[in-house]
């Protein structure tokens, strides 16, 4: 087992290692003693999978459990979702002293967690990653939200959750799509904060299929630095973004058809082609960028023309006031944020093309 402690202004650990959905009741026992109620939030996938060893865990704890199963998809992270949520809780009689047990992929996850957040201005919440990319990324680091008809995750709040588990076993039921989502999400990591390059190295075997406690906990413990250091993400905690900007276009103008995973992986690439072409970094970040996410079937580049992802990424969340901040990488395993006007986001797009 691995543990991650993140100590943020309310601290909490991340376990990692197989089997642990099983183990949730007596750890959340051992932090909530007076607690009565649990709540689980999932969706209808993983609730067919692992709704039932959860609750028994949480049962033989002592804990008295009710379960809530959202449609899966992106668009259970809507407004009328988070409000049903919250009825339910309420019809629940959940209490200030109960918690919350998100169960399942960064989708419920975002959800349970701002309900969690605003449920009587605040219930503890424990997270129960079941995709990589939750497992990764978005389990960790207090980031809570939902989607808006103009756009994702425009409402939201920063609020920690109370202990997450990562049981790597729940990534044997992933689509492999799904997965492959998620491995993007590592790559980034490998690509941003890895100097000494140990992450991709691994990567270019099969770590991450045969040993994916040791990779989820690596990625964890960048996230962890980056996150401790900028809770509110108003500085460093934007290198987490690496390939987002871009990205964040491909979603767009694909209405969603592009999965995140492959839009940040376009969106990757095309920052480390502008980077290497003007100098910024060397050639061999590009070609290990390229050599991994092509293990992984992850595409490099999009169709879309640069004037289009820049109108995109117009609405980009990085963007302030005239001016945004894209990652760049400097050296192979090291990136650097850089602002610039936001006319000159088309110039970097366009040198992003192709090399
Ligand atoms: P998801 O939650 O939609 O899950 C993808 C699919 O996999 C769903 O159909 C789900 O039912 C299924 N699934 C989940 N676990 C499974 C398992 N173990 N076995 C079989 N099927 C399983 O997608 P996701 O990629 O996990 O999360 C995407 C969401 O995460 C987006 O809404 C994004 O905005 C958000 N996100 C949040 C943060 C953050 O910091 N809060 C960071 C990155 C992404």
């Amino acid at each position: 087992m691995k543990t991650i402690h993140v100590s943020t202004g309310r601290p909490y650990d991340v376990q990692i290692a197989p089997g642990l959905l099983t183990s949730v009741g007596a750890l959340a026992r051992e932090l909530a003693p007076g607690t009565r109620k649990a709540a689980i939030v999932t969706d209808r996938n993983v609730g067919e999978l692992y709704l039932e060893p959860v609750r028994s865990s949480l049962e033989g704890a002592g804990f008295e459990v009710a379960g809530y199963a959202l449609l899966p998809g992106e668009a259970s992270k809507s407004g009328e979702s988070y409000l049903a949520l919250l009825g339910w809780l309420a019809e629940q009689k959940l209490t200030r002293t109960d918690i919350i047990v998100a169960l399942g992929g960064g989708v419920v996850g975002d959800l349970a967690g701002f309900a969690a957040a605003t449920y009587l201005r605040g219930v503890r919440y424990i997270q129960l990653p079941t995709t990589l990319l939750a497992m990764v990324d978005s389990s960790v680091g207090g980031k809570t939200a939902i989607d808006l008809p103009a756009g994702k995750n425009l409402a939201g709040a920063f609020y920690q959750p109370t202990l997450v588990l990562c049981d790597t076993d729940a990534l044997r039921t992933l689509p492999e799509e799904v997965f492959r989502d998620g491995a993007a999400e590592v790559i980034k990591y490998a690509m941003i904060c890895d100097c000494k390059g140990a992450l991709l190295e691994q990567l270019k075997g099969d770590a991450l299929r045969t040993k994916p406690e040791e990779i989820v906990a690596a990625c964890l413990s960048i996230k962890r630095d980056i996150v401790c250091e900028d809770e509110l993400d108003t500085g460093q905690r934007m290198l987490l973004n690496f390939g987002h900007t871009i990205g964040h276009g491909v979603e767009k103008l694909s209405g969603y058809a592009v999965s995140h995973g492959l839009a940040v992986a376009i969106g990757m690439a095309m920052d480390t082609r502008a980077a290497v072409k003007l100098g910024n970094c060397p050639p061999q970040c590009l070609a290990v960028l390229e050599e991994l996410l092509a293990l992984f079937g992850l595409p490099d580049k999009t169709d879309y023309p640069p004037q289009e992802l820049y109108e995109a990424a117009l609405s980009d969340k990085k963007r302030a006031g005239g001016e945004i901040t894209l990652v760049t990488p400097r050296e192979l395993g090291f990136c650097e944020l850089m602002t610039m006007p936001m006319p000159e986001m088309l110039d970097w797009i366009e040198t992003g093309v192709s090399l």
